[in-house]
């Protein structure tokens, strides 16, 4: 088939989501064939889910098939070490995922001369602002590891390193969740659905991935989807393990900052907090449900802090070691977790509130 694909998808991802033999998936796979409720959905909504992540197109050439591309390479993560360019260009990380348009693998890219220039000026670029103390949007300065350990080239790569580790544990819902966040961040969220949806099959406590469908979702226009998977991320915190407290906590006040702007745009119509039956579900007592029925806080949706005191009575025993108020996890020049801090934990009081408190 010489047909010409803009959006390339892995045959091993359907494989492993539906257990199929690859042999039996197509080579090719079209948004058509992703399992799940949400893909098709979200793929009509691409560019507004991936409106905050920078597009750095780039041609690349194809080792596999020799053609060449223009390909978004999404969030560049540059090496901080001072060195040669040649090196450093060598060590850039993209986060972005894409596959040969031509032939669908992916991976294995030639840079011309021509691109090799332009990275180097991207870094430049980007450290001149770094000297000015501003950011750029497209150039994160570090390394972004996988377990402490791998340093994937690009988005395909990380992809690779998840699927390896579901092909031997497909039920495991924390390496869904972790594949979803590269596809995210790979700006390919119709791809995230699936693996995130997956995640939740395998259990249904995952709190990331109920979060990062309700954010997507919401991105999309559906509220009433949104809301529910908001509620679960609530719901299911108090037993989550897989983020530390601190974490965790900020995770609830972006799930809950999202459902309050649900429930205002809504007319009030579509709950804020998870209901009686949602709270039973994820293992919470009928005094505790009770309990939660008399809750009453002041919340201004301009002022995060007003939402901690709510989303730790949810945590339950996860608040215990909450360590004090720290910065954004994203530390520059440091090593940071594959795919690079999450939209909720960057969220910072607008300027226009930071005013009115000086006030
Ligand atoms: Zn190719």
């Amino acid at each position: 088939m010489e047909k010409y694909q803009r959006h390339g998808i892995n045959p091993l991802l359907i494989s492993i989501a539906t257990g199929q033999d690859v042999e039996h998936v197509s080579s090719r796979p079209t948004i058509a064939m992703l399992p799940g409720k949400y893909p098709k959905l979200i793929y009509k909504h691409l560019k507004t889910v991936n409106g905050e992540f920078p597009e750095t197109i780039f041609r690349l050439t194809c080792a596999q098939c020799g053609k060449g591309g223009d390909y978004d390479l999404g969030t560049l993560v540059v090496p901080a070490t001072v060195g040669e360019d040649e090196k450093r260009i060598e060590k850039i990380q993209a986060l972005g995922y894409f596959r040969c348009k031509h032939c669908n693998t992916a991976g294995e890219w030639i840079l011309s001369s021509r691109m090799r220039t332009m990275l180097a000026g991207k870094m430049v670029a980007a450290a001149a602002l770094n000297v000015k103390n501003k950011q750029s949007d497209e150039v994160i300065f570090g390394e972004a590891l996988i377990d402490n350990d791998f340093a994937p080239r690009w988005g395909s790569d990380a992809e690779s390193y998840f699927l390896q580790k579901l092909v031997e544990t497909p039920d495991n819902a924390y390496f869904w969740n972790r594949l979803g966040n590269t596809y995210y961040r790979g700006k390919r969220p119709e791809l995230a659905a699936v693996a995130h949806e997956q995640a939740l099959v395998k259990d249904m406590g995952q709190v990331e991935s109920h979060f990062s469908l309700g954010q997507i979702l919401f991105d999309c226009g559906e509220f009433e989807k949104a809301a529910e998977h908001l509620r679960q991320a609530v719901a299911f915190s108090h037993q989550y393990e897989h983020l530390p407290a601190y974490n965790l906590r900020e995770l609830i006040v972006g799930a809950l900052t999202i459902l309050f702007a649900i429930y205002n745009k809504s007319d009030r119509k579509i709950d804020m907090l998870p209901k009686p039956g949602e709270l039973e579900i994820a293992h919470f007592t009928k005094s505790e449900i009770a309990a939660t029925a008399k809750l009453d806080f002041d919340i201004d949706p301009n002022r995060r802090e007003t939402f901690y005191p709510l989303a730790e009575v949810y945590l339950g025993s996860r608040r215990i070691g909450l360590p004090p108020e720290k910065r954004s996890l994203l530390v520059r020049n440091s090593k940071a977790n594959w795919p690079v801090a999450s939209k909720v934990n960057k969220q910072k009081p607008s300027k226009k509130n930071k005013s009115r408190k000086k006030r």
